[in-house]
Formats: C-alpha cells, structure tokens, sequence
C-alpha cells in the first residue's frame, strides 16, 4: 500500500490543469475558507487513495492566472491546513536549457533541492536564505524506475531573464526556470509535508530570443506531456512505488 493517502497536487494554470483534471475524473472539492480566496480545489480517487487538486485560480482585478511565487505559497499553505496531504506535488510548466539535456515538451522530477534566483540578499547570515536551499523529497530512484528525468527547479519572479538571473540559475545548477516550485516548497517545508515538482518544458531558454513567444507556440504539446507523466508518476506512487518518507 501507498504511504501516501492523501496528496495535495498544486498548479498555478487552468490551461495546465484542465486535461489531468478531465482524465482523472476530478470533481469540485468542499472549501470552507472565511475569506474570499481565489484557489479552486477539485478532488477524486486513484487506487485508493485521495488527490485533492487546487489551483491558484485568477485575479479578481486583472481576470489573468495567480502565476508566481506568492499565491502559490498561500494556496498551498491554505490547502495543507484544510486537507492534510502526506505529499504535495507542484506540476507545470517550465523553460529549461538545452545544454542540461532539455527539450521542449521532456518532462523533469525535481531534485531534492529547491532554489530562487532573483532573492539576492548580499548581507551576512542572509544569502543563502535569499538562494532558498529548501528542501524537496529526493525521488531521483523513483524517477529512475519510471525513465524521467530529474533537474534542479530554480524559481524566480519573471518570466524572462536578466543576466544577473541567469548567473543565479547556473550557481543554483539548475536544468528549470520557473515560477511556483520555491514558493510552494516553502509552505511544504513550513508544515513538514513531503514534496517534489513535475516540469514539462515550453522554452529552451539557452536557445531562443523570447520565452513569451515560446511559452505559447509550444505550450500544448508541453500540457500533453505534462498530462500524461503526472498521470503515470501518480499511478505509481499509489500502486506503492515511492517510498515513504
Ligand atoms: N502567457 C501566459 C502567462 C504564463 S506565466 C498566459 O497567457 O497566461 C508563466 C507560467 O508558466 C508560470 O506559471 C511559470 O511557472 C511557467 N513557465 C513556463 N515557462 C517559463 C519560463 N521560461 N520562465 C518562467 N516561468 C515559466
């Protein structure tokens, strides 16, 4: 039997979301929050064991996705204390490099490292608080029964790059760029709670001019691959194949 009965999957897009959601069979999921907040959760079964799915869901303001770090620590904090995951598990997109062995639409697990690229803190006692250092599960073996692929997740603010962040990317060694995973380990490593990343790459970032361009002409085959690795990293975790913690 699976260690994990209840996991917590966390996505910052419905575009990212919507596919695993219809082939997994989600349905809406309970929420009792006593403020207005815009995570939408969803739930179903898996081999017996419970996914609850909530996303960072849009700005009331601006009607765009919660991408980025902040919201997608609350949501995750807020969906830790309402429905108690044994493992939460971000998926989503990323740009990645080439040269790391990427390319558009290969799917990463994460590394048992998390990190942030644009928390520069050049002040004694506090640089490698700004880098993150936070803790991630390590499942380089599970992936290895499953042929995936692991990088390291460096998170930042931006979509693009200044060259200071790519300075900071390559010092944390990461193959991923992106904007949720350190946020979200943050509120994982606050709580204890067990957790790793699924990364579809959209944008070879050592490769082309525009990630924005990239990010969207290749974003539905990256949704594709990114569907149906999760699927199959999440059928193997309730069949008992990831050791517990
Ligand atoms: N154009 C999109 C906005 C997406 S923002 C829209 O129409 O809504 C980018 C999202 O994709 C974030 O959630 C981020 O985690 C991920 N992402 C994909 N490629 C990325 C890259 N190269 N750099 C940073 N984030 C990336």
């Amino acid at each position: 039997m699976s260690a994990y009965q209840t996991i917590l999957l966390v996505a910052a897009m419905e575009q990212e979301s919507r596919p695993l959601k219809e082939s997994l069979g989600f349905r809406p999921a309970a929420t009792s929050s006593r403020f207005a907040v815009p995570f939408s959760r969803f739930e179903t079964d898996l081999g017996g064991a419970r996914l609850i799915m909530s996303l960072n869901g849009k700005d009331r303001r601006y009607g765009n996705e919660n991408v980025g770090l902040e919201m997608a620590a609350l949501n995750t904090y807020d969906a830790i204390h309402a429905y108690s995951p044994d493992l939460v598990i971000n998926f989503g997109t990323a740009g990645a490099f080439k040269d790391k062995g990427a390319e558009v639409g290969r799917v990463f697990l994460s590394k048992d490292r998390f990190f942030f690229h644009d928390h520069r803190i050049p002040l004694s006692g506090y640089e490698d608080y700004g880098r993150g250092y936070l803790p991630g599960l390590d499942v380089e073996a599970f992936a290895q029964t499953l042929s995936l692929p692991t990088g390291i997740v460096s998170s930042g603010s931006s979509l693009d790059f200044t060259d200071r962040d790519l300075e900071e990317i390559h010092r944390n060694g990461a193959t991923l760029k992106e904007m949720e995973a350190a946020g979200i380990a943050w509120s994982c490593y606050l709580t204890g709670t067990p957790f790793f990343a699924i990364k579809s790459v959209t944008n070879l970032v050592d490769k082309t001019v525009s990630s924005a361009n990239e990010f969207e002409k290749n974003f539905s085959l990256a949704v594709e691959s990114l569907t149906s690795t999760t699927r199959t990293v999440l059928e193997a975790i309730v069949r008992g194949e990831l050791p517990g913690k």
